[in-house]
Formats: C-alpha cells, sequence, structure tokens
C-alpha cells in the first residue's frame, strides 16, 4: 500500500478521501496521526494556498500529501470574498449572521461559484493541482440541514430549486466544486498504481 497524507484536521474530509482512496490501494492518513503543525494562509490564490500546505506536509512527513483550498467567489464582487471566505465570515459575525452582510452589498447581479483547489505534493516535486467549480445564485431564502456549513444556506447551484444547504448531501457531494476537484485527482492516482 502507498501511504498518502490528507492535511486536514477535519474529520468528514477525511472520511471521503479514505472512503475513495483505500479501494485504489492507498492508505489515508490524517494529520493528526502524525502531529502536523499548521501552515498559514499565506497565499494570494487557491493554488498558492493549497500548495502551502501540501509541501509542507509532504516535507515534514516526507510521503506524498494533498491539502485543500476553497471558497465562494461572488461575480458582482471580483469574485470576493474567494480565498478569504472564512475570514469573511469570521469578521462579519460568522454564520449566519454574514449572509445578510453579503447580501447587503449586492443588488441584481447574484450570481457566483464555489471554488476548490485540491494539490498533491510528493517530497522533491513539483507541485500538481486539481481543480473544480460549480456555478449558481445567492438567493435571501436560507436553507439549512446538519450537514449543511459555510455559505451553503444561501448558494442555489443552476439546475437546482434548493441551495445546498437545502439539498440532500449525497447531491451536493456529486455536484460541488470539492466532488469534481476530487473526480480528478482520484483519475490521476488510480493511473499511478
Ligand atoms: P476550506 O478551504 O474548505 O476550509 O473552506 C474555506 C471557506 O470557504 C469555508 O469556511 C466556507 O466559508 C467556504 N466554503 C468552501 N466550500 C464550501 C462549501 O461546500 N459550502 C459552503 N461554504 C464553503
Amino acid at each position: 500500500m502507498i501511504n498518502i497524507l490528507i492535511a486536514t484536521h477535519n474529520a468528514h474530509k477525511l472520511k471521503e478521501f479514505q472512503l475513495l482512496l483505500e479501494p485504489l490501494g492507498y492508505r489515508v492518513i490524517g494529520a493528526d496521526d502524525v502531529v502536523l503543525p499548521d501552515t498559514e494562509e499565506t497565499g494570494t490564490t487557491f493554488q498558492e494556498n493549497s500548495a502551502l500546505k501540501a509541501m509542507a506536509a509532504a516535507e515534514f512527513t516526507n510521503m506524498m500529501a494533498i491539502a485543500d483550498d476553497s471558497g465562494l467567489c461572488v461575480h458582482a464582487l471580483n469574485n470576493e470574498p474567494g480565498i478569504y471566505s472564512a475570514r469573511y465570515a469570521a469578521a462579519n459575525g460568522g454564520y449566519p449572521a454574514v449572509f445578510d452582510v453579503l447580501l447587503g452589498r449586492l443588488t441584481n447581479d447574484l450570481s457566483a461559484h464555489f471554488h476548490c483547489c485540491l494539490c498533491l505534493a510528493k517530497p522533491n516535486e513539483a507541485p500538481l493541482f486539481f481543480e473544480g467549480d460549480v456555478y449558481g445564485q445567492l438567493t435571501p431564502h436560507v436553507e439549512t440541514t446538519c450537514s449543511s456549513f459555510g455559505f451553503d444556506p444561501i448558494f442555489r447551484p443552476a439546475g437546482y430549486e434548493h441551495t445546498f444547504g437545502g439539498l440532500p448531501k449525497e447531491i451536493k457531494n456529486t455536484i460541488s466544486h470539492r466532488a469534481k476537484a476530487l473526480a480528478k485527482l482520484v483519475e490521476y492516482l488510480k493511473k499511478q498504481l
């Protein structure tokens, strides 16, 4: 088996990677298993931030490592908050308070997309990137379920009547930015074995 480190402390993300990669023959290891130090996200793009995290993890463990960076890009706001999505939410009262702050800055154009960038880093090799987007609209009709998080409650993907907050997670997990980036990564990893 080939070891692969997922540079996240998020148990849900780790589980998602385990379900996809272990049947392929990879042993999936989480950041907590190796007491991985946190890396500061000082980059200005999704690629830079995911690469900072993945390359630091690969160097620390001498293993192949994967890190992700994702966010909400609002078209009328020049793709803000983008890489700053979590920080923007925290600075504006957290969820759900930030929904009103964000929607209050918009008039007619409510179009937006989520972006996910996954970086695969191997010790002493150039990093590889696998990216995915999901396009849709922001809406003031907030929908929340127990599995929704972040901006899910106000983002309605194109072609659906419900927001990510109102859609079953099985649907979100097949059409999301993360699902699309992961599918590309899995295709690549399959070919490596
Ligand atoms: P992270 O890079 O996965 O930690 O995500 C950064 C931030 O982007 C999150 O804290 C959310 O604000 C936002 N975000 C990214 N992906 C999603 C999603 O699938 N649903 C809702 N919000 C998301």
